[in-house]
């Protein structure tokens, strides 16, 4: 099973799905979570990812697209997983697709997950989590590039039948039961 979760910076992808990999038993693969890892370890990955992410810009596709084509040749995989933060361009989700068609795991179904903007910048100001793209200047610039290169993702999936849209406020655990009633 693949599940991708989705949604703008602050919709609460990262906290479902921990939840989801506790859940189904699935590996979670978090494109944000590896360049991060990239750039402590100052690899070439994370050397060429770094200015893209502090300015809240995406990291080019062909970058993206091969760590992640890279991750799911490993074993831990081979049943699929839960995609956090990837597919973040069309380009990428046309890529996606052929992969997993490829491997036979199975479609993605899609959790968007939806989060008004006021709420969306509260809560990503206020994470603490350190994290270098979590400034104002930088926020502005990741929920403007998501309304223009990633939304259109979810398009693309619901012209295919293969997205659910959840309300992504209230309590983590009301979100998460919805979320696990949408999926099939
Ligand atoms: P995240 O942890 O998912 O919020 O990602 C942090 C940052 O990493 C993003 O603002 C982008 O700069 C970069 N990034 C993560 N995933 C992708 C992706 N699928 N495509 C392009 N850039 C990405």
């Amino acid at each position: 099973m693949n599940i991708i979760l989705f949604g703008p910076p602050g919709a609460g992808k990262g906290t479902q799905a921990a939840k989801l990999v506790d859940e189904y038993n699935l590996p979670h693969l978090s494109t944000g979570n590896i360049f991060r890892a990239a750039i402590k370890n100052e690899t070439p990955v994370g050397l060429k990812a770094k200015s893209f992410i502090d300015a809240g810009e995406l990291v080019p596709d062909q970058v993206v697209v091969e760590i992640v084509a890279e991750a799911l040749e490993e074993d831990t995989y081979s049943n699929g997983c839960i995609f956090d933060g990837f597919p973040r361009t069309v380009f990428q989700a046309e890529s996606l697709d052929k992969i997993l068609n490829e491997k036979g795991t199975g479609k993605a179904q899609v959790i968007a997950l939806t989060v008004p903007e006021e709420e969306l910048v509260r809560r990503v100001l206020s994470r603490g989590e350190g994290r270098s793209d979590d400034t104002e200047e930088s926020l502005k610039n990741r929920l403007k590039v998501y309304q223009k290169e990633t939304a259109p993702v979810l398009a693309y999936y619901a012209d295919r039948g293969q997205a659910k849209i959840i309300e992504g406020t209230g309590d983590v655990n009301d979100i998460f039961a919805r979320i696990k009633s949408a999926l099939s």
